[in-house]
């Protein structure tokens, strides 16, 4: 009897399987990061080069993972490995300022519109918690305006407003009175931003991901980051713009430079550190001053903004986001990356169409996400009625549909990001663009013919 697909990911992965039963006995959740979470059992890797990861069982993955978008230039860039291996020895960690952590501020600044100064902190979920201290530091206020279905990371200030139901916390054990810190409206919408910055003068900062909610599954429509830049400065509030993944792969100098609009403060993580933890937050110098230390006691007693963090800009991640950043000026990367995007947004699309299937392919920049409706859905004649944004994760694409599309393309030999789709680097070529489609072609005929995706009535 023909085995089913989670069957076969058990038979076929039985190291990744025994590490993962080994992991619930020692590792809290048994993963490291919620959004790792797949059944049966999460993929244990080994080893990683260019566009290509291998499991412990020896599997080899073409991966649109990247390191969580982490990886622009793929992964294990000999250049960024050469630079790690140099400073390696020369000690780990110095817990004082060095020379690699000013030059890596100052490619920061001369690639980030908005990088007047620079603080590095650990990772992006630290980096929007100084930045909205920052925010409320500087303007005197105490909320800040967030949309619905952006992701800022795990901490309190930003938690709730990610995951549908947006008013609920998506967490129990949030601090008393942070859920009351935001105030919440829908993206693409700017007269909800404007009614909300004139009700309630306690916001002092509108945060977004410039490229709509969790890296475009939910598109912006044009124009909406200039309207939101013109009602800040209208209402003095400050714009953040959360670039961890946008930040030098929308363009060297993130999203803020493809569209032409500067915020106050930019927060960054990921491909800033060159596949090291490290981040960042930029920002204007006289918002960013309030981090300094003057000599003044009562100043700095009572008006400054406190950050420690031990590992801020530590050696390694200096290095590697250094050189990563040195490559990624030319814009070479982006423009290879987005290009194998938008290669895999079209054949995806195709295939689709093709197969007459309720879904479709789309993302901006180095992104692709794939959207399909369930069988039991509502019915749909034309694959472009399907295009508009309530379509997408504002009403949320089924779990099961989830799962089926990570594991059908895993068990093929593809990763996606923990969701329905993926991110290029410029390790990706035509070639593997093309091999995935053709995976996808098999994959999308094996859900029509289990019946678990919706055909065009
Ligand atoms: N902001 C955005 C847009 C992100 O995508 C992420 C992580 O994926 C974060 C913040 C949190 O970053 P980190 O995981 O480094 O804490």
């Amino acid at each position: 009897m023909a085995l089913n697909l989670e069957e076969r990911l058990v038979t076929s992965r039985p190291g990744s399987l025994a590490w993962y039963q080994r992991a619930q006995r020692s590792i809290a959740g048994a993963i490291g990061h919620d959004a790792r979470y797949v059944t049966p059992f999460t993929t244990y890797i080994e080893r990683a080069e260019g566009a290509y990861k291998w499991d412990v069982d020896g599997n080899r993955y073409l991966d649109y993972q990247v390191g969580n978008g982490a990886l622009l230039l793929g992964h294990a860039h000999p250049a960024v490995v050469e630079a790690v291996v140099k400073a390696a020895p020369l000690g780990l960690h110095f817990g004082n300022d060095h020379p690699l952590q000013v030059q890596w501020a100052e490619q920061i600044q001369q690639l980030v519109p908005c990088a007047e100064l620079v603080r590095f902190t650990n990772s992006g979920t630290e980096s929007n918690m100084l930045a909205c201290r920052l925010a409320r530091a500087y303007t005197g206020r105490g909320k800040i305006l967030r949309f619905e279905g952006h992701f800022h990371g795990w901490h309190d200030d930003l938690v709730r407003g990610f995951l549908p139901p947006f008013q609920a916390s998506p967490s129990i054990g949030v601090a008393p009175g942070a859920l009351d810190a935001t105030v919440m409206v829908p993206a693409n919408d700017l007269s909800s931003v404007e009614r909300a910055l004139a009700n309630d003068k306690d916001l002092a900062a509108v945060i977004l991901e410039p490229s709509g909610a969790s890296w475009c599954t939910v598109p912006l429509v044009p124009g909406f980051l200039q309207g939101l830049r013109d009602l800040t400065i209208r209402f003095g509030v400050l714009l953040i713009f959360d670039e961890v993944i946008t930040g030098f792969r929308w363009a060297p100098g993130g999203a803020q430079q493809r569209f032409g609009v500067v915020p106050d403060l930019s927060t960054h993580a990921k491909i800033v550190a060159g596949g090291m933890p490290g981040a960042a937050v930029c920002g204007k110098a006289e918002i960013m001053d309030l981090l300094r230390i003057t000599g003044d006691s009562q100043h700095d007693r009572y008006q400054r903004v406190l950050h420690y963090g031990t590992f801020n800009a530590n050696p390694i991640s200096a290095a590697a986001g250094l050189v990563t950043l040195k490559i990624a000026q030319s814009g070479e990367p982006q423009r290879q990356a987005d290009a194998m995007a938008e290669r895999l947004r079209s054949g995806l699309d195709q295939i689709l169409a093709r197969r007459g299937v309720a879904g479709y392919a789309y993302g901006e920049s180095s992104t692709f996400h794939i959207y399909l409706e369930k069988p039991s859905g509502r019915k749909v004649k034309d694959r472009e009625a399907l295009r508009s944004i309530d379509a997408n994760i504002l009403k949320g694409m089924p779990g099961e549909l989830v799962r089926a599309l990570q594991n059908g393309f895993r068990a093929r030999g593809v990763e996606l990001m923990s969701y329905n789709g993926g991110m290029t680097s410029a390790a990706h070529t035509e070639a593997m663009v093309d091999e995935t489609v053709v995976i996808f072609d098999d994959l999308v005929a094996a859900m029509v013919a289990t019946g678990l995706v919706a055909t065009l009535s």
